[in-house]
């Protein structure tokens, strides 16, 4: 250790960089994290996740009061909107958590090193002006929006923004054209729309949510259409300009065609992220990034080079928080020595939409590829709870392989289904059949009775349809 100043430096804070670090120094290693921001807890408590729900949240309880849910159940009100307000317990929110990451740090002693980290050897970063040679280093420096060109983001005109620019607005706009119809896309769309603006999402593919089952994206399709956003599939943005307070899109048939125009008042540019290596100095470490420009790791989260390890974001794989964080568990332990692993084939995904979409595992479509397979389905509709709170959408599906009954893949759209695909996720983790989740007891009336009746439906019928 004697030259060393640090056993681990992370590189980094968002949740796979603080949850390494913090992992790490419990482990008994003397660790550092080095952020660049002001705060910690990367994109995700700052600019993601966590501001994303508190909008999310916020805008759905206005939208059942406005729109008519509270009054079918006998409750009448006349909704204001306080956006000031509600821009203020999402700042709140931000605060606490990223404050709680703070105290996280001091309490597991973790240095915070303030300021970008660039790599100058390859066990030596410059941080702040300070070089600082550690033993391990951790790559965890997240992702940023991938730009769309013809299209420049200026968050501060509050015209043309981004995720982070359409958590911010100060009004809610008439018209808010969405550039790609993902989870950003749609998340944030939906929180503009409930309150009040009119929404018009341009996806590039034949349908939204891209990499979620066939099913579940038609019947998604079906259900933000009904709620009011309009669609226009096919379709790309080739050019955005800005004329006086508002935006003009130049928009084409994705395969080509004649080109129309549209009028926006924000409009939002959320066509995927690309991970953050520019400025790290990675030739300087001898790291290169593959063709998506992340960098690959091995099971172990070893990148090519000895002593530097990558997690979340930046490596390949989804863009999701809890993957990060648990690559960050996995990470720190193997470097102190243990055996850390991640399966991979088991990452839920959740959209925090009205109702949520969850998937876990394949799609259909993913496991047909592999072989024969069986599949049950049971609507909320039928689901005693869900049919009592007044939300009949939605279903939930369980891929099962048709040998084996194993369960391959389970999805759902419900109003608390990322809550519900967390058994779906232990019971495949713990390799369970669609008869283990049948003849698991679900307290009953709950949402996630509607898994049972689904694994049922697999080999078998379910009794409420
Ligand atoms: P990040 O969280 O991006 O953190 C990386 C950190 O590294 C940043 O703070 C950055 O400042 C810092 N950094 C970069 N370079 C350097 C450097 N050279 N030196 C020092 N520091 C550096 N995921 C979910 O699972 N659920 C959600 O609900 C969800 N909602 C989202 C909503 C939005 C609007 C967005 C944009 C993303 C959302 N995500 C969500 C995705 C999630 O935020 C990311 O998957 C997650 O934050 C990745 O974690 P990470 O630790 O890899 O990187
Ligand atoms: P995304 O990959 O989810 O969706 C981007 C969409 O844009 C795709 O449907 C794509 O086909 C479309 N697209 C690409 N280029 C286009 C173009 N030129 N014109 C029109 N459409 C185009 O990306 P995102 O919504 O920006 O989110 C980025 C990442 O952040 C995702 O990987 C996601 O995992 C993560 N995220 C997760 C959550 C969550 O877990 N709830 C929430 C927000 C973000």
């Amino acid at each position: 250790m004697a030259d060393y100043d640090y056993d681990v430096l992370v590189i980094g804070s968002g949740p796979g960089g603080y949850v390494a670090a913090i992992r790490a120094a419990q482990l008994g290693l003397k660790t550092a994290c080095a952020e660049g921001r002001e705060t910690l807890g990367g994109t995700c408590l700052n600019v993601g996740c966590i501001p994303s729900k508190a909008m999310l949240h916020a805008s759905e309880y206005f939208e059942a009061a406005a729109g008519g849910a509270m009054a079918a159940m006998g409750i009448k009100v006349k909704p204001e909107l306080d956006l000031g307000a509600m821009h203020g317990q999402r700042k709140d929110a931000v605060k606490g958590l990223t404050g709680g990451i703070e105290f996280l740090f001091k309490k597991n002693k973790v240095d915070w090193l303030k300021g970008y980290a660039q790599f100058t050897s390859a066990d030596t970063v410059e941080v702040a002006g300070k070089s600082v040679r550690a033993k391990n280093i951790i790559v965890a420096t997240g992702s940023s929006v991938t730009p769309l060109p013809g299209v420049a983001v200026d968050n501060d005109k509050q015209i043309i923004v981004d995720s982070t620019g359409a958590l911010e607005l100060a009004k809610v706009p008439g018209h808010m054209v969405v550039i790609g119809g993902g989870v950003i896309g749609l998340e944030l769309g939906s929180v503009w729309r409930r309150l009040g603006a009119k929404v018009t999402c341009v996806e590039f593919l034949d349908q939204i949510l891209p990499g979620m089952d066939g099913d579940v994206r038609k019947e998604a399709n079906r259900i933000f259409k009904k709620q009011g956003i309009e669609f226009k599939l096919k379709t790309k943005v080739t050019k955005a300009e800005v004329k006086g307070k508002k935006a003009v899109l130049t928009l084409e048939p994705a395969a080509g065609g004649d080109a129309e125009t549209l009028e926006a008042d924000v409009v939002l540019v959320s066509i995927g992220r690309r991970p953050n290596t520019e400025g790290l100095g990675l030739d300087k470490a001898g790291l290169t990034t593959n063709q998506r420009g992340q960098i690959e790791t091995d099971h172990d989260f070893r990148t090519s080079v000895p002593g530097i390890w990558a997690i979340g974001d930046v490596i390949p794989g989804p863009m999701l928080a809890h993957k990060a964080e648990d690559e960050g568990i996995a990470c720190a332990e193997n470097i102190a020595g243990l055996t850390g692993i991640v399966n991979h084939d088991v990452i839920p995904s959740v959209v925090y939409t009205w109702p949520e979409i969850a998937g876990v595992g394949l799609t259909e479509e993913q496991a047909k590829e592999r072989g024969e397979v069986k599949v049950g389905k049971f609507p909320m509709l039928a689901n005693s709870r869900a049919k009592t709170n007044h939300e009949p959408d939605g279903f939930v599906k369980v891929i099962a392989d048709a040998k084996s009954d194993r369960v391959l893949g389970v999805w759902c759209i419900a109003s608390v289904a990322g809550t519900m695909i967390a058994q779906a996720a232990q019971a495949m983790e713990f390799g369970a059949t669609s008869e283990d989740i049948a003849y698991t007891c679900h307290a009953h009336p709950t949402h996630s009775e509607a898994i049972k009746e689904a694994a049922m439906a697999v080999t078998g019928k379910p009794i409420h349809i």
